[in-house]
């Protein structure tokens, strides 16, 4: 249920460990195709479509960043991750991270899903079968998930104040090469590089302001972006139609239901700092290859899935959360944490490394940098 990108590749997958697998959304392929928007790819995921070679199908338009250059705009401190930050299974593909748009990455799966014997695609209105009485449900169907609507599980719920704008800019000073993060009072910026001097702008404040900037003449909107960016980078361009967005944290109560899974964010959303959205709807597709693969009855299989999701969700929900709470604000006691913990990354190539670890693979995986 659900083929945005979570629902696609866990449909895809699935098809490759020779399951028959019916996939259906509302939408048309058209309308799924359609969002503009660009993900923050991490190393996990890059293992994940690996698997299926759909990573080097991707390499036209994965746009690498080498550099991750995180700054606290209050206080002045600036912190810059290079390649050599990164463990050491990660450092040979000499990327922190990549971005990539959201069209070639459905176009792309929608191809793979075409041609997949095994997959039966009912996109954009058709009725799909009813599940077989041994199926796995596998609900991909978004934050607002009719489907965990239906099987009754209430979510734990967080709706911050802060929203965030989306926009897609040219960009002089910036780097082509370099994605930053940059904690302001109203919220992080983040600017993230779309090839040659394109950016994707992910611009969190008061919900309020990012409506009000969402409408703004693209002058004044690009005058406003100015303002904000640091010194030596200047906006030149708007590409597309800025869009604001309400930001939660929400994690399902439960991700199985009978023979019935939540995967994605129909089961848990979390702030966009740090880019881990996407990334960690896919380590949910990872896990639930895993489980499937071990074999066993549907409502086993489900039952096993949701009890080892657990721990990633929650770590990852906790440390976005932190981060938006601690870097948002100029409590005198929170600046003074700030302080210290910027010139200790700063200064500190172990904890560069273990927090890039975290970023990148995943809280869950901290261990396997040590012995790096
Ligand atoms: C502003 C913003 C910026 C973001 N930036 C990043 C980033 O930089 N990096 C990153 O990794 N992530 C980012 N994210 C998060 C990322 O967009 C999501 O994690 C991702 O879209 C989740 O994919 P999904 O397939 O789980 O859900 P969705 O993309 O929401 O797909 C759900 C699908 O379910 C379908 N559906 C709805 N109802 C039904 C039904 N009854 N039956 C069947 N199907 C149904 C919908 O039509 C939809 O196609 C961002 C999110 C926002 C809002």
């Amino acid at each position: 249920m659900g083929a945005g990108p979570t629902g696609s590749l866990a449909a895809l997958l699935l098809a490759h460990q020779n399951r028959c697998v019916v996939l259906y959304d509302p939408q048309s392929p058209e309308t799924l195709q359609a969002r503009s928007r660009a993900y923050a790819i991490t190393h996990s995921s890059r293992r994940l479509l690996s698997q299926l070679g759909l990573w080097d199908a991707l390499q036209d338009h994965l746009i690498a960043f080498e550099r991750l250059d995180l700054r606290d705009l209050t206080l002045g401190h600036q912190v810059l991750f290079l390649n050599d930050d990164l463990a050491l299974r990660n450092r040979g593909h000499r990327a922190i991270g990549w971005i990539l748009d959201h069209r070639p990455l459905m176009d792309m799966l929608f191809g793979r899903l075409q041609q997949a014997a095994l997959v039966q695609l009912h996109l954009g209105g058709s009725t799909p079968p009813a599940p077989g009485q041994n199926s796995l449900v596998v609900a991909a169907d978004g934050p607002l998930s009719p489907t965990r609507e239906s099987w009754g599980i209430r979510c734990w719920f967080n709706r911050y104040h802060q929203g965030c704008l989306t926009a897609k800019v040219v960009l002089r000073g910036a780097k082509s090469n370099q994605a930053c993060e940059l904690f302001r009072p109203e919220g992080p910026l983040a600017i993230l590089p779309l090839g040659k001097n394109n950016f994707q702008i992910v611009w969190s404040a008061p919900m309020h302001r990012c409506q009000e900037r969402s409408a703004l003449p693209s002058s004044t909107f690009l005058d406003q972006l100015a303002s904000v960016l640091p010194p030596g980078m200047e906006p030149d361009l708007l590409l597309d139609q800025p869009k604001a967005f309400t930001q939660q944290w929400m994690l399902a109560h439960r991700l199985s239901h009978g023979r019935g899974v939540l995967i994605g964010e129909a089961g848990h959303r979390c702030h966009p700092v740090g880019g881990q959205g996407l990334n960690l709807c896919w380590r949910d597709v990872d896990v639930l290859m895993r489980v499937v693969k071990q074999g066993g009855p549907a409502a086993h299989v489900a039952a096993r899935y949701g009890r080892k999701r657990w721990i990633d969700l929650i770590l990852v929900g906790l440390a976005t959360d932190l981060l938006v709470r601690v870097f948002s604000n100029r409590n005198w006691f929170l600046m003074v944490f700030r302080n210290v913990l910027l010139k200790l990354l700063r200064n500190n190539a172990g904890l560069r490394q273990l927090s890039l670890k975290a970023m990148t693979d995943g809280p869950m995986q901290i261990w396997r940098a040590l012995p790096d």
